[in-house]
């Protein structure tokens, strides 16, 4: 056979010849829609990758993105790879100093940003030593601001007849930074072959099923794991690709879906969650135009956000995985796939609620002490991971703890394996904290609350809550004498945190209960303040 590499550059020239004239739609911020072709993407992915390697960039540089979901983020996705580049797209939910340190441990000497992120861009650049080109798309329509080399007036200035580098398929592509369980954020190197692997695997009809009758919405933030793979395999199988923009609330993606005929998207519950409560309430007879299938994963999701969907006629099915092993890797399916919903036996019955069946790229096991548990739907241990997108180290960081001594990756997720291959996740490493699809590390706000007079102890925990799935709250003891303000606590934090990952409440108890091997019982905190914040699922 062929040496044929599955790099993005073949996929970027096979949608520019086989699907050129698909559209893909932008929502701007002003609700304005802007329409493109997958042939005008491929060509001004192409042309960013001349203006890049023209402006400097070496192979296997990084180039960073501080971008919403829309045509230029997905014309770099194939253009800073086709360079020879790594495209390292930016959460910019994430605080100042996580930003900066993850620019810095990144080496980013280059940033695509929208105007509407850029006042986020002022406040950091003075940390920024490596950083030399800022490019600033127009999405706002406003103009580019004063200063600041405009990303189309940039891009026109092109050598069109530059040569772009040989990419081979283990080439790095992608680079993506996970909260991850402890400490600083990690990198996560994606391969061009991984990613096409990936998108391969997605398409099959017991993976997404995407395929070109398919209109997919791109809800997943294109910065949280390569947009959870989405516009590759929509590129891969010529699907219609419609991006949000900033806007991913109820209604405005009730809107796109009518207007575009939506068949597929995904996203984390919390984004189902708000499109459901919106329906309930406002559109009780609402059905979707075309058949519409929704995958969710990031988090586990509520069990009745399956029926309440489906009474809508949306069919949700939740999948699983990590930054680490590129996005959704298993998908829930039925045991019998020939058998229709009746037929199906009671503890069959809810086959969605587990995380799902591994796709055929990669292996999952359960484990713990170093021994593989039977697939019994009852042994839980350590979920663990290995296959062909699924990563064997973090970014210029050596932790090899996270990987067993035979290969496989230690996800820190609990869970167990049925006879049928389901996987299903009882918990994740306790402590974290996942609220509206993004990483809160309790310990990082326990050293801060620490710091604070008067504070004694402290533990942060996660509290169910309808809208975000989860949120932070603390529990401290005081000093003798000490008086807590807790405005004054949130004031003290406020400087190192964003604001999302602020506690929503700071309770003072006696002491902080412990577990026989002295531990602070988190997992009896959790169900104590259970229903806090009004969770009602
Ligand atoms: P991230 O790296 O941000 O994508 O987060 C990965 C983590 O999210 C996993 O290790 C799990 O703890 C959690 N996760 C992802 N999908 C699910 C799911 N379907 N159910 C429960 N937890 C999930």
């Amino acid at each position: 056979m062929m040496d044929f590499p599955l790099t993005l550059n073949w996929l970027r020239h096979r949608v520019q010849r086989e699907f050129g004239a698909t559209e893909v739609v932008t929502r701007r911020p002003d609700g304005r829609v802007l329409t493109h072709t997958y042939r005008d993407i491929a060509l001004r992915g192409t042309l960013l990758a001349q203006r890049l390697i023209q402006a400097g960039l070496r192979p296997g540089e990084r180039v960073a993105t501080l971008m919403w979901n829309h045509h230029a983020h997905l014309e770099a996705y194939l253009g800073v790879p086709a360079a020879g580049g790594v495209l390292h797209t930016l959460n910019h939910r994430l605080s100042q100093d996580d930003l900066v340190y993850i620019m810095n441990h990144a080496g980013d000497r280059m940033l695509l940003i929208d105007d509407t992120l850029l006042s986020l861009y002022e406040a950091l650049k003075d940390r920024l030593p490596m950083l030399e080109q800022v490019v600033v798309f127009n999405f706002s329509g406003a103009g580019c601001p004063e200063g600041y080399a405009d990303h189309d007036s940039w891009i026109s200035q092109t050598d069109a007849a530059l040569a772009l580098p040989e990419i081979a398929e283990n080439d790095a592509a992608s680079l993506c930074y996970t909260g991850g369980s402890t400490g600083r954020p990690k990198g996560v190197l994606y391969s061009h072959r991984a990613l096409v692997m990936h998108a391969f695997c997605q398409a099959m009809v017991d993976g997404y099923g995407v395929g070109r009758a398919d209109t997919v919405l791109g809800v997943v933030p294109m910065f949280h794991g390569n947009g959870w793979g989405l516009p590759f395999s929509a590129i891969l199988t010529g699907a219609r690709l419609v991006l949000p923009g900033p806007r991913v609330d109820a209604d405005s993606l009730l809107e796109l879906i009518e207007a575009y005929g939506v068949t597929l998207s995904a996203g984390v519950p919390t984004v189902w969650l708000k499109l459901v409560n919106a329906l309930e309430k406002k559109s009780p007879s609402w059905r979707p135009a075309r058949r519409l299938r929704i995958v969710t994963g990031g988090a586990a999701p509520p069990e009745s956000l399956f029926a309440r969907l489906a009474r809508f006629g949306i069919d949700l099915r939740q999948g699983w995985g990590m930054t680490e092993t590129a996005s959704v890797i298993t998908l829930s399916a039925p045991d019998d796939p020939g058998a229709s919903e009746s037929a199906l036996a009671d503890e069959d019955r809810n086959w969605r609620y587990r995380q799902g069946k591994p796709m055929p790229i990669v292996d999952v096991r359960i484990a713990t002490d170093g021994r593989e548990l039977p697939a019994d739907g009852v042994s839980a241990g350590e979920v663990q991971v290995r296959g062909v997108c699924v990563t064997d180290s973090y970014y210029a960081q050596h932790l090899p703890e996270r990987w067993t001594d035979d290969g496989w990756l230690r996800t820190g997720d609990i869970g167990t394996r049925d006879a049928h291959g389901n996987l299903q996740i009882l918990e994740r490493t306790e402590d974290m904290i996942k609220s509206g699809g993004e990483w809160i590390i309790p310990q990082e706000l326990e050293n801060a609350i620490l710091d604070y007079p008067g504070i004694q102890e402290c533990t942060v925990i996660a509290v169910p809550h309808d809208k975000w799935g989860e949120r932070p709250v603390a529990l401290v003891v005081e000093a003798r004498g000490a008086a807590l303000d807790t405005a004054a606590l949130l004031r003290h934090l406020a400087g190192r945190f964003a604001k999302w990952q602020l506690p929503d409440a700071v309770l003072a108890l006696p002491e902080i209960p412990r577990t026989a091997v002295g531990k602070v019982a988190r997992r009896e905190l959790r169900r104590t303040y259970a229903h806090l914040l009004g969770a009602t699922h």
